[in-house]
């Protein structure tokens, strides 16, 4: 097997084999040729229907030919100048019409680079140092939100590396309980900068906000003068196109994007309103800054992804994730196994657990073990999914009923597998 191969090769040069940890799955991951539409091919020339998706910037699928064209022709042009282009106007522009609460948007590299600057911003602009979050919600790999709930609400680091007195600002809360975010900020509310969440947490499976809890955030969070930031980083431009938010009807004052907004290169932004945003440099004070922010060739795919997207679009691609949700239901029920389906609009996961999932601790709970075997089967049948229970799924444009109707064949062989 050549990606066993290059696996064992690799581990000699890339610390664990791979350039970002959930890519290691055992034995070894595949390697991957070639991405076309909704399929993956490795280097032993397996195809895969792909549901991770890079997880989750390919919302046209692989290599759509629109994003590829205009990619290349931008590259003749040049990759990066260290001065403005008329086309990161044109995208800023884009973001503002379709995103609700933005009025302004700063372009930087990934959706690290978003949630630690909106989270810097949020800091300077209320003149207050802490920051909360919720248990088990991701916002990217620095320091400020790599952290694990301490005993009460205060964090402890959850890497070597990251020191406690960075980490001590960092309050955090179970998600979808109204009375432990109350009694935080009682307790803390006059040194409480932001609130920083994703409002559907995609990081620990698919777990959507209660009916009235973003509401509940929005009311509290404007009383107690703390800013709230959406990490829209999986949900921006994949619920619908002005995100979560849109989606919900609830307008945070800042957001962070990534993923989708970069058109499968890489790119973060993040955006609020103009008294906010005119806080960050060099209008303001509060620094940021890239070299390769605002990267032509990122400002390019993402432009004409963007441009992709409108109503027609969203109805379409929520009918696929209606038709491929349904479908899993029926095959549960058909076959009286009592796992737990979740998702919304394009995104989808099972998880191995009979009770619904509200929060962190709940998800916890799920049979790591049946979806270890779930996840090795439709592997080996050709179906991709993230290698990890509480990762989510994702569908693209370029998915077909046809390419849905083989899933469905393929998960329910797997998941009768797992109850065998
Ligand atoms: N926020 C959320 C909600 C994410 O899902 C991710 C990545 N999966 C990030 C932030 C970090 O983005 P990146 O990996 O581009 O740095």
């Amino acid at each position: 097997m050549k990606s066993e191969k290059l696996f064992n090769e690799s581990q000699n040069f890339l610390p664990g084999g791979v350039s970002s940890p959930v890519r290691a799955f055992q034995p070894y991951p595949f390697f991957a040729k070639k991405g076309e539409g909704s399929r993956l091919w490795d280097v032993d020339g397996n195809e895969y229907l792909d549901y991770c998706l890079g997880y989750g910037p390919l919302i046209l699928g692989h290599s759509p030919e629109k994003i590829i064209n205009a990619v290349y022709s931008q590259m003749q042009k040049g990759t990066t100048y260290g001065v403005p282009t008329k086309k990161e106007i044109d995208l800023a522009r884009m973001v503002v019409d379709k995103v609700p609460c933005a009025d302004m948007v700063r372009f930087v590299n990934s959706g690290t680079e978003a949630t630690m600057s909106a989270i810097r911003l949020a800091r300077g602009f209320t003149g207050k140092n802490k920051i909360v979050k919720f248990e088990g919600s991701y916002h990217g790999a620095h320091d400020y939100v790599l952290v694990k709930s301490g005993s009460g609400a205060a964090c402890l680091p959850d890497s070597p590396g990251v020191p406690e007195d960075t980490t001590k600002n960092t309050l955090s809360a179970p998600f979808n309980n109204e009375e432990y975010v109350s009694e935080l900020i009682a307790s803390n509310g006059s040194d409480i900068a932001a609130i920083i969440m994703e409002p559907v947490m995609a990081n620990i499976g698919c777990i959507e906000p209660r009916k009235g809890y973003l509401k509940f955030l929005r009311e509290i969070t404007a009383e107690n003068d703390i800013l709230l930031i959406f990490d829209e980083v999986i949900t921006g431009f994949r619920l619908s196109e002005g995100g979560a938010q849109e989606y919900y009807g609830i307008n945070p004052d800042l957001v962070t994007m990534g993923k989708i907004i970069g058109g499968g290169f890489p790119m973060g932004a993040f955006a609020g309103s103009r008294e906010i945003m005119e806080f960050i440099s060099p209008c303001g004070s509060v620094y940021q800054a890239g070299t390769f922010n605002g990267n032509p060739i990122s400002i390019t795919a993402g432009l004409n992804t963007l441009k992709e997207l409108d109503s027609t679009f969203y109805r379409d691609l929520n009918s696929k994730g209606k038709y491929l949700r349904d479908g899993i239901q029926g095959i549960l029920e058909d076959n009286n196994l009592d796992f737990s389906l979740v998702g919304l609009g394009s995104m989808f996961q099972i998880y191995f657990n009979s009770k619904r999932v509200y929060d962190y601790q709940d998800a916890k709970n799920s049979d790591i073990e049946k979806f270890r075997v779930y996840f090795n089967n439709l592997l080996s049948n050709g179906v991709f999914i993230p290698p990890s229970q509480f990762e989510c799924c994702f569908l693209s444009q370029a998915h077909q009923k046809e390419d849905l109707d083989e899933t469905l064949e393929k998960i329910e062989f797997a998941l009768k597998t797992v109850a065998d």
